[in-house]
C-alpha cells in the first residue's frame, strides 16, 4: 500500500473522536491544534479532556456513539479499545465518504496520522504506512534535534516576503540564491536569537541591497571533550549546514563524523611548541571562506572561550565585518570531573573551582601560585603533561598541603580514558608511572578524594593501592629513568 500524502486544513471543521482516553486525549490535542471542532464521545473522559469540555474547547457526547452522528462530520477518529465498535465506526464512515482513522489499525484507517517535527507554518510529516511506526517516530526524534524551533518563524517571514522576493528577482537562479542566503544567513540567525524583529529589518535590508552576493558567516562551535554525545543540539545543526569546517587537532574524529558529508574539512592544529598553522594563519582561512560566501565552521575541542582563544577570533571577525556565532562546548574541566565521578564543588570541600592554564613558561610565571596553593578549592588545571612537576612544586612551595588529593584524567570522555589518583606529594612521579599522555587534565583539591568511590567511565581509577598491594612510594631508578624517557618523547 502506498499512500497519498495530504495536509487538511480542519480549521472549524467538524471531527468527531469516540475515545475518551489517554490515546483519545493525544489526537484531540493535534485536532485542538489544528482547531478543527472537535466533539468527544465516550461515557468518561480523561481530566484534560473534562478541561477542555469545561472551558468550551470541544463538545462532549457521553452516550454510546450513532451512526447519524458522522452526518455533519468531515473525519473521525476511532480510539476506543472496543475493536467491534471501532470496526462499526470504520465501516459507516467508509459508507459515507468521510475519511477515517482507527488507531492502531492501519487496514481499518482510511487515513494515517504521521509522525509530525511541528515547526509551523513549517510541518514535517513521517509515515511507514502502517508499517513500522516506530521507525517514523525515530525519524522524527533525528530530525527534532537538527532542526532549530526558529524554523517556523523563518518560514513565516519568507511568506510574507515572497511576493517582492520574486519581483525583486525575476530570475529564477537570482532568485534560489536570495532564497540560500535568507534562510542560512543572518536573516537566520536574528531569528534564532529571537529577534524577529530585526530579522525582518535586516530582510528588507537584503531586499533593497544592489546584488545578492552570497552572505558567508562563521559559528564558533565548541566540540566538547571528544564523546559526540556531549555536542550541543546547535553545535550539530551547525556542522549539519557547514560548507567548510576548520577544526582543531584535539576534536575527535566522532564528532567530526557527524559534520555534513560534503563539507570541507581543513585542520588547524596546534600543537605546545610546534605550531603547525599560525593563529594568523587561521584568521586568513576564516576571512578567505567567509568573503567566498560560505558557512564557516570554526570547530574547537572543549568550549571556544575556554584556552580557545575563540576571543581573539572573534575580534577579527569583527574588525572585518564578518557575522559569527558561537556554541558553547563542554569544556575539559567540565567533562573530565564528570566522567571521572569528581564533582568541582562539594559543601564539604570546596567552595570555589578555578580553570588555570599551564601550558608553557610565560603562563607559570604569571600566575599567582599564593592564590592557587589555599586550600578548599579546586583547581582544574589544563597543561601538557610535562608540566606536572613544575606544578607539584610551586603549589607545595607557596604552601599547599602535599597531602592534597588529586585525580589525572587522560583523554576525558574518551574511550581510552584513564584516571591516575594519588597526592600533590606523588603528582609527577604517578604521572611517570603510569606514562600520562595529553590530553590530560589534573584536577587537584580536597573533592579528588571522591574519584574512588563516585567513578563510574571507562576502568577504575589506578589509585595508590592497585589489587591491594600497595603502589611503590619510589620506584626502582632503572624504571624510573625509562619512563622518563619515554615521557620525553
Ligand atoms: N578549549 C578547550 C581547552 C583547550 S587547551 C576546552 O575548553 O576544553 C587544551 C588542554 O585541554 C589540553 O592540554 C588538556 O589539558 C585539556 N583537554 C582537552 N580535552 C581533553 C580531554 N578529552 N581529556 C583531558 N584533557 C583534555
Amino acid at each position: 500500500m502506498k499512500l497519498y500524502p495530504l495536509f487538511a486544513d480542519l480549521s472549524r471543521r467538524a471531527v468527531l473522536v469516540v475515545g475518551g482516553g489517554a490515546v483519545a486525549e493525544r489526537k484531540v490535542a493535534a485536532l485542538l491544534g489544528a482547531q478543527a471542532q472537535v466533539t468527544v464521545n465516550a461515557p468518561t473522559l480523561t481530566p484534560q479532556l473534562q478541561r477542555w469540555v469545561a472551558a468550551g474547547r470541544i463538545a462532549h457526547r457521553r452516550d454510546a456513539f450513532r451512526e447519524a452522528w458522522l452526518e455533519r462530520v468531515w473525519l473521525v477518529v476511532a480510539a476506543t479499545s472496543d475493536v467491534e465498535l471501532n470496526r462499526l465506526i470504520a465501516t459507516f464512515a467508509e459508507l459515507r465518504r468521510i475519511f477515517v482513522n482507527v488507531v492502531d489499525d492501519a487496514a481499518l484507517s482510511s487515513f494515517h496520522v504521521p509522525a509530525v517535527v511541528d515547526r509551523a507554518p513549517l510541518i514535517i510529516a513521517i509515515s511507514s504506512g502502517g508499517e513500522a511506526p516506530m521507525l517514523a517516530r525515530l525519524l522524527r526524534e533525528r530530525l527534532e534535534t537538527l532542526l532549530d524551533h526558529s524554523l517556523g518563524a523563518l518560514a513565516t517571514l519568507a511568506g510574507r516576503l515572497r511576493r517582492r522576493i520574486r519581483l525583486r528577482h525575476p530570475d529564477m537562479a537570482a532568485r534560489r540564491r536570495f532564497y540560500q542566503s535568507l534562510f542560512a544567513g543572518p536573516v537566520a540567525a536574528l531569528l534564532r536569537q529571537g529577534r524577529p524583529e530585526a530579522a525582518r529589518q535586516a530582510a528588507e535590508q537584503a531586499l533593497a541591497a544592489p546584488s545578492a552576493a552570497p552572505a558567508g558567516s562563521v559559528v564558533l562551535v565548541g566540540a566538547g571533550p571528544g564523546d559526540p554525545g556531549l555536542l550541543a543540539l546547535r553545535a550539530l545543526r551547525a556542522l549539519n549546514e557547514a560548507d567548510v569546517i576548520l577544526h582543531d587537532r584535539l576534536v575527535s574524529d566522532e564528532v567530526l563524523e557527524l559534520a555534513r558529508r560534503d563539507a570541507e574539512r581543513i585542520e588547524v592544529g596546534k600543537q605546545a611548541g610546534n605550531h603547525h598553522t599560525t593563529q594568523d594563519d587561521i584568521h586568513a582561512l576564516l576571512l578567505q571562506h567567509a568573503r567566498a560566501g560560505r558557512r564557516v565552521v570554526r570547530l574547537k575541542g572543549g568550549d571556544p572561550f575556554v584556552f580557545g582563544r575563540g576571543g581573539e577570533e572573534l575580534e577579527f571577525l569583527r574588525a572585518h565585518d564578518i557575522p559569527y556565532e558561537v556554541v558553547p562546548g563542554i569544556t575539559a574541566a567540565v567533562a573530565c570531573a564528570a566522567y571521572a565521578g569528581v564533582p568541582l564543588t562539594h559543601r564539604d570541600h570546596a567552595q570555589s573551582v578555578r580553570f588555570v592554564t599551564a601550558h608553557c613558561q610565560s603562563s607559570h610565571d604569571s600566575l599567582d601560585w599564593a592564590a592557587l596553593a589555599q586550600e578548599r578549592q579546586t583547581l582544574a588545571i589544563y597543561m601538557g603533561v610535562g608540566e606536572l612537576g613544575m606544578m607539584q612544586a610551586r603549589l607545595i612551595a607557596h604552601g599547599r598541603a602535599p597531602s592534597t588529593p588529586f585525580a589525572l584524567v587522560e583523554n576525558g570522555s574518551r574511550a581510552g580514558q584513564r584516571v591516575i589518583t594519588g597526592t600533590l606529594a606523588n603528582l609527577a612521579e604517578r604521572a611517570m608511572f603510569h606514562e600520562v599522555r595529553s590530553p590530560a587534565l589534573l584536577i587537584l583539591g580536597e573533592v579528588a578524594a571522591l574519584a574512588p568511590s563516585l567513578a563510574w567511565f571507562g576502568p577504575p581509577p589506578l589509585g595508590a593501592t592497585v589489587h591491594g598491594i600497595h603502589a611503590p612510594d619510589a620506584m626502582e631508578p632503572a624504571t624510573a629513568g625509562v619512563l622518563a624517557a619515554v615521557h620525553r618523547a
